[in-house]
């Protein structure tokens, strides 16, 4: 990471949450930084997101970094304002059958025994956890310690944070190339840097051709404002098969208190669509899957709906470490890649940016970095043929 004369020590491309924290990190360890953005900060799939931090443990290597990742946000939180809406709301996974009840029960299990709190609640206590829910659901799964937050407002604040490095910020700064030395600009500027670390979502596959990156495209829709409908995040227990289907398209009940009196609703998965234009069989899908759970949502205003992109990889873990084998002869030796979140990247974008400024410090790292490195899919094609 060292530096060429005046030049940073680090070119970050993408000031999303995760150049953002990215960023952060590096020049609390002492980096002079310069974040490159094509756009405005946090404007990109951040912008598009939810914005739920949420543990998840699917696999051990999602739990480590999700886990760690929420616990610096709840640490992070009493720092935060208003404008950032942080709230600690807790996630309700909710069982509609006994299979997801049976579900819910291994889950709970494991999440305590890693330490999660993560508490049980018959049909009754869902009941007055949350009575806008209809009637006859099986139960539930509180865990408290999750929460929300607004992430372009958290982009701004990490940027301007005084650390003990340098952050400069360049918008409309679209980055074309990586150079041997450096970056390339759209305009033709050349920017030398110590290390350059590819932080730009989706688009870092148009810079370092062959990154396993495939776009899941996502509806959301806000309502009008109505104070005290819901008071967690509350998600159905099948969720968790809608997140991780590897093709098609899936919906799944997913709703969010804004600290405004707002319903964020969410939530669909399609990996067959690039248009971001509104599909209206699918949103219609997804709101009448909310409206199973919420009978009461149909009667609400509906102010918007939007479409994102969620940066995904084939294993579902993100690209956070070293960018060989991707990066050609022709770029920096010191290429770096923080992307692939896909629908977790808020909540993980903290432990991201920790384990990029521990590994390009050559500090170690508190979890097990290797789950995350891009050259796994290398030695996949390999072994595989
Ligand atoms: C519908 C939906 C719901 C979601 N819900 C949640 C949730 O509840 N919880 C959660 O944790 N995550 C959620 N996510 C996922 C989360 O939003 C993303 O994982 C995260 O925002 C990715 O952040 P990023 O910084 O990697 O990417 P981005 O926010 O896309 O940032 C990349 C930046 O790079 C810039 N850029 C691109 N190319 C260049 C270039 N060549 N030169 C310079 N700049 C460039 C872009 O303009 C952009 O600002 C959701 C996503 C979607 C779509």
């Amino acid at each position: 990471m060292a530096a060429v004369g005046g030049s940073p020590d680090v070119i970050v491309v993408g000031a999303g949450i995760v150049g953002a924290a990215c960023a952060y990190e590096l020049a609390a360890a002492g980096a002079d930084v310069l974040v490159l953005e094509r756009a405005v900060v946090g404007g990109g799939v951040t912008a598009a997101g939810m914005g739920h931090l949420v543990v998840m443990d699917d696999t051990p290597a999602e739990f480590a970094l999700s886990a760690w990742s929420r616990q610096l946000w709840n640490e992070l939180g009493p720092r935060l304002d208003a404008r950032h809406a942080f709230v600690r709301c807790g996630t309700l996974w909710v069982a509609e059958d006994d299979e997801e009840y049976a579900l819910a029960q291994t889950r709970r299990q494991s999440l305590v025994r890693d330490g999660v709190a993560c508490e049980w609640l018959d049909a009754q206590q869902l009941r007055e956890a949350e009575p806008a829910l209809r009637e006859g659901l099986r139960g539930g799964m509180r865990v408290p310690d999750d929460g929300v937050v607004y992430a372009p407002a958290v982009a701004v604040w990490l940027l301007a944070q005084p650390v003990a490095g340098r952050i400069a910020t360049r918008l409309d700064a679209g980055v074309e190339r990586v150079t041997q030395n450096g970056v390339a600009l759209a305009g033709g500027e050349t920017i030398e840097a110590g290390a350059v670390l590819l932080a730009n979502g989706l688009q870092a596959a148009a810079l370092l051709p062959g990154l396993p990156l495939q776009a899941k495209k996502g509806h959301l829709l806000i309502t009008d404002r109505y104070p005290g409908t819901v008071r967690h995040q509350i998600l159905e227990l099948g969720y968790i098969k809608s997140a991780h289907n590897a093709s098609g398209t899936s919906v799944a009940f997913n709703v969010q208190p804004r600290p405004t009196g707002q319903l964020l609703i969410g939530s669909s998965r399609q990996f067959d669509s690039v248009d971001p234009a509104i599909d209206a069989a699918v949103l219609a899908r997804m709101l009448a899957r909310a409206a199973h759970y919420l009978p009461g949502l149909p009667g609400l205003n509906a102010i918007r709906a939007w479409t994102g992109f969620r940066p995904a990889t084939p294993d579902g873990l993100p690209l956070i470490g070293p960018a060989d084998p991707f990066a050609g002869e022709d770029m920096h030796r010191s290429t770096w890649l923080a992307t692939g979140h896909e629908g977790l990247g808020v909540t993980t974008a903290l432990a991201t940016g920790k384990l990029i400024a521990a590994q390009m410090t050559g500090a170690g790292t508190p979890i097990d970095a290797s789950p995350y490195w891009p050259r796994r899919f290398a030695r996949q094609e390999v072994s595989h043929g």
